[in-house]
């Protein structure tokens, strides 16, 4: 079937034309004399406008272009009269591909809640606002692979099923055959794992980054873009039990190289948006988030601040004011704080580096003072930690002590040390939430308005 996307309609150079549309109904009104349908692909934000000529068209034929219904109409794209577009479509027939019985569509009217909109989520990407958050979610991913293939590294496809339980990274959901309702028993009465699909224990990942650090001493500079899964039961606006993850991983790099990096990476990425998806952005403002894209040109206009754990906590100190929880050298900081070093404080995206070895994972390279390590997070306004990062430990014998320090189950890790003992190389990485940077640039408020189809603890639908 041959048909022009709206997002080809307008532009000038199409008008005078035949052509041919296909898409979904927004909406219908009009009178005995015209009738005018506002049709949208999902290509654009925009709607195109349609203009039946009721002397061309019986009422009964109409009957069944109603709001949700998908028609084809063939027609001469002109000039349009009518404010707010600059075409319209003077169709000639129009053809019901499926009628949406009005008595039970749920999208009838505009101005649904989010929260409604959650619950049928098989059918808000038909709305404005969620066919522009999936829009502005697949530039971003393709900003990322941009940019990752303009410097040069290699993209890796980390494993999403995985035998270490010591990525350290958050709780894990198990991963197994097994008959949970007849399960085989060892002689001491524990699960009998040997007899499962993998032979052991296994798990979806919560992050790519142990594999990462293969890939990247071997490659120099890799990537991961891909799904990662976390079994908390955090019931937070920025939490997923499934989300996506960017981990590069730079062998050569200090912490400073990779604060550069991911300093140019986010920036990259806002501005591959801002410059291809202006009109989403736009609309996501106007029903949101009137500061939106102020704060978009203001993270990619500023030098991100970078200070020490340290130095945080002793603002925070010195803030006088009231956090939930408490704020002390060692505590780990929560998005309060973080959002009040962002927000209130120095009023830009901080770097935070140099964190209490005892609240971060065991792979952060250590400070010279013992006590702290080469840890940076990006604290981004509203959503707190967008990234988290470090140098990671490169010298096998201090590694080992981490280790052993932190009560690791080092057994299935040899490959992991491997790195460590054959041509061992400085090295660094970070993880970036996709789904975070996708609520920044959208100016959403809940990540589960950030991806298609949410997986939060008691949620699986669809
Ligand atoms: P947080 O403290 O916000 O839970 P974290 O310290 O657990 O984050 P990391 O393990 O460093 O995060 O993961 C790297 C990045 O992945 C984070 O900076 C964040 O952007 C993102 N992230 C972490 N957990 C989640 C989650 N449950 N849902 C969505 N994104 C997440
Ligand atoms: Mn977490």
């Amino acid at each position: 079937m041959k048909r022009t996307k709206i997002i080809e309609l307008l532009n000038p150079e199409m008008i005078g034309r035949d052509v041919t549309v296909m898409g979904w109904v927004r909406t219908r009104r009009g009178n005995k004399h015209v009738q005018f349908v506002a049709l949208n692909d999902g290509s654009t934000i925009r709607n195109i406008q349609i203009v039946l000529d009721m002397a061309k068209f019986t009422d009964e034929a109409l009957k069944p272009v109603t709001t949700g219904s998908s028609v084809c109409v063939t027609g001469k794209l002109v000039e349009s009269m009518g404010k707010g577009q600059t075409c319209e479509v003077q169709a000639d027939s129009i053809e019901v591909l499926g009628s949406a019985d009005p008595e039970s569509y749920p999208l009838q009217k505009k101005g649904h809640s989010l929260e409604f909109l959650r619950e049928i989520a098989h059918l808000r990407p038909r709305t404005n606002t969620f066919s522009a958050v999936l829009r502005v979610r697949s530039a971003l991913a393709f900003a990322i692979h941009k940019f990752f293939n303009e410097r040069g590294f290699v993209y890796l496809h980390t494993p999403l099923i995985t035998a270490s339980d010591c990525e350290g990274a958050g709780a894990m959901f198990q991963v197994t055959t097994l008959d949970l309702n007849n399960l085989p028993k060892t002689e001491d009465g524990k699960v009998d794992f040997s007899a499962d699909f993998f032979g052991k224990p296994t798990a979806l990942t919560v992050s790519g980054q142990l594999e990462g650090e293969l890939g990247a001493t071997a490659l120099g500079a890799i990537y991961t873009f891909g799904p990662t899964f976390r079994a908390e039961n955090s019931n937070t606006p920025r939490h997923l039990s499934e989300f996506w993850m960017i981990e590069p991983e730079v062998s050569f790099f200090d912490n400073n190289d990779n604060m550069e990096l991911a300093e140019d990476f986010v920036k990259y990425c806002i501005n591959y948006a801002l410059e291809h998806c202006e009109d989403d952005i736009n609309f996501l403002a106007q029903m949101y988030d009137p500061e939106l894209v102020d704060r978009l040109k203001f993270v990619t206009h500023n030098e991100f601040v970078r200070l020490t754990y340290t130095e945080g906590v002793k603002i925070l100190e010195q803030s006088g004011r009231k956090f939930e929880f408490p704020v002390y050298w060692g505590a780990d900081l929560q998005s309060e704080h973080e959002r009040y070093l962002v927000e209130k404080h120095f009023k830009k995206p901080v770097i935070m580096t140099d964190y209490p070895k005892e609240i971060k994972a065991f792979y952060m390279k250590l400070n010279e003072d013992g006590r702290t390590v080469r840890g940076m997070d990006v604290l981004f306004p509203k959503i707190g930690e967008i990234i988290g990062g470090s140098e990671r430990e490169a010298d096998y014998d201090k590694l080992l002590a981490r280790i052993e320090e932190m009560h690791i189950p080092m057994k299935d890790m040899w490959w992991y040390l491997d790195t460590r003992r054959f041509g061992t190389v400085p090295h660094a990485g970070f993880g970036l939430g996709f789904e975070r940077l996708v609520l920044f640039v959208t100016g959403m408020t809940n990540i589960r308005d950030v991806i298609p189809f949410p997986r939060t603890p008691n949620n699986a639908e669809f």
